[in-house]
């Protein structure tokens, strides 16, 4: 996606790897749907998916990536979506309630609604953030990170691969970049058929794909690996509560658990804390910690702070410092998702009270806990409840300072869709 400049006129182009022209064309002929009566109220009420089960009839088989146009029980048109026959979400719904030609305008308007959305982001110095946060932006089964000048774009379903093309003409004229790559969800990535050369991590514009990407988030330099690294290469997801922490760190000892590549370690040196610990059990994340803490040497608070890593187990680490009587002043507990499934969410709760315990366990009194969940299974009452009824057993009540969310670059608009939250309070 190189631009080429005409006069002093940016005009995005679309030079992309082959590989994008020889997918299939998306089918001509639409598919036609009738569905249950509760799947007809919840895409009343704007929700994005069609289940398998809840198609009572249809036109014909149809192929994956087909549109397919759901209407009422009196023939009207109900919304049209995305078909995809491997997976339980039959269709991913584009749009609802007037009919559409889906098109490279459609997909530009879509985009432009996104860009628009997080352009407050740029006054902040903030050029890494997600672009699109598929079914609450409108596209769904599909994510687009911004790394400065590189897009990531991930999908989810093999439904998208046919509008490809068109898709990624759109998203050059309205978010150009220098560099566009592409993840496959691990779902997608077997699907080894439908990929037609398509492979995850590979560079979707002409320019060799870019190794480390630096970006900016709220002034502060981060560095983003999107092809090896964990969901797109950053958490952007936290920016926000990393600036909160930063808030709270001045003269403070801080421990990061669970912290990647230090996201909430670099915001607490800026905001002056004297210490800070990293723990994560992959080495990979931890050195990028290291790098990450680096990019910033030259804010003082960043120079000042001590920054100690351990590439362990959280939970091992928690409980030998707390036998060493070890304490802070602010502890941050972000763990991976617990929760894949409805069965895991009782284990999830166990292993997020545990953990309260554990970071309870290295709290000095007067302390902060931040403690996150990102399983959208657990939902956030019974988090918030976890975490309170693990800290009244212990005997450290917690008082609450704030329940956080999502930030604006992840839209929520239907309740799977909610995953964040987390809670800081004082005990
Ligand atoms: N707080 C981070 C994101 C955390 S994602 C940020 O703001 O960027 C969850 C992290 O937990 C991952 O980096 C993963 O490597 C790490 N992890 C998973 N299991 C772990 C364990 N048992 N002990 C320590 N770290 C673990």
């Amino acid at each position: 996606m190189a631009h080429r400049r005409a006069g002093s006129i940016i005009t995005p182009t679309m030079d992309f790897n082959p590989t994008l022209s020889q997918l299939p064309n998306p089918s001509e002929k639409r598919i036609a749907l009738r569905v249950s009566a509760p799947a007809e109220r919840a895409l009343r009420q704007g929700h994005p998916w069609v289940f398998d089960g809840s198609i009572t009839e249809q036109s014909h088989v149809g192929a994956s990536g087909d549109l397919a146009v759901i209407f009422d029980n009196k023939r009207k048109f109900l919304g049209i979506g995305l078909y995809d026959p491997t997976s339980a979400i039959r269709v991913r719904v584009l749009q609802t309630r007037q009919p559409a030609a889906i098109n490279a305008d459609w997909f530009q308007n879509k985009l432009t609604a996104a860009v628009q959305l997080r352009a407050p982001l740029a006054t902040q110095d903030t050029n890494g953030y997600r672009l699109v946060h598929g079914e609450n932006d409108g596209l769904p089964g599909l994510v687009i990170d911004r790394y400065a000048d590189t897009l990531v774009l991930k999908l989810y379903t093999p439904a998208w691969l046919p509008h490809l093309k068109e898709f990624c003409d759109a998203l050059a004229q309205v978010s150009p970049a220098q560099h566009l790559i592409l993840r496959l969800s691990r779902s997608l990535q077997k699907q080894t058929d439908a990929l037609h050369n398509l492979r995850d991590g590979m560079t979707l514009s002409l320019l060799p794909t870019p190794g480390l990407i630096l970006f900016q988030e709220n002034g502060l330099t981060f560095e983003s690996d999107p092809i090896h690294g964990q969901k797109t290469g950053f958490f952007l997801d936290q920016r926000e509560n990393r600036a909160r922490v930063e808030a709270l760190s001045e003269g403070k000892s801080v421990l990061n658990v669970f912290s990647y590549s230090g996201g909430f370690s670099v915001y607490a040196a800026r905001g002056g804390a004297k210490e800070v610990v990293s723990v994560d059990v992959s080495p990979h994340a931890i050195e990028a910690a290291e790098r990450n803490m680096a990019h910033n040497r030259h804010i003082p608070a960043v120079a000042a702070a001590k920054h100690e890593t351990f590439a362990e187990d959280a939970f091992d680490v928690l409980a030998r410092m707390a036998s060493q009587k070890c304490l802070f002043d602010v502890v941050i507990i972000d763990p991976p998702m617990f929760a894949q499934n409805e069965k895991q969410i009782s284990s999830a709760l166990a292993a997020y009270r545990k953990l309260t315990r554990l970071g309870l366990g290295v709290l000095r009194r007067g302390g902060v806990l931040v403690q996150a969940s990102c399983s959208s299974r657990v939902n956030a009452g019974d988090f918030f409840e976890a975490v309170h009824g693990s800290a009244r057993e212990a005997r450290r009540g917690l008082t609450e300072i704030e329940r956080t969310g999502h930030a604006l670059d992840h839209p929520i608009t239907y309740p799977e869709g909610e995953y964040l939250k987390c809670l800081f309070a004082t005990v």
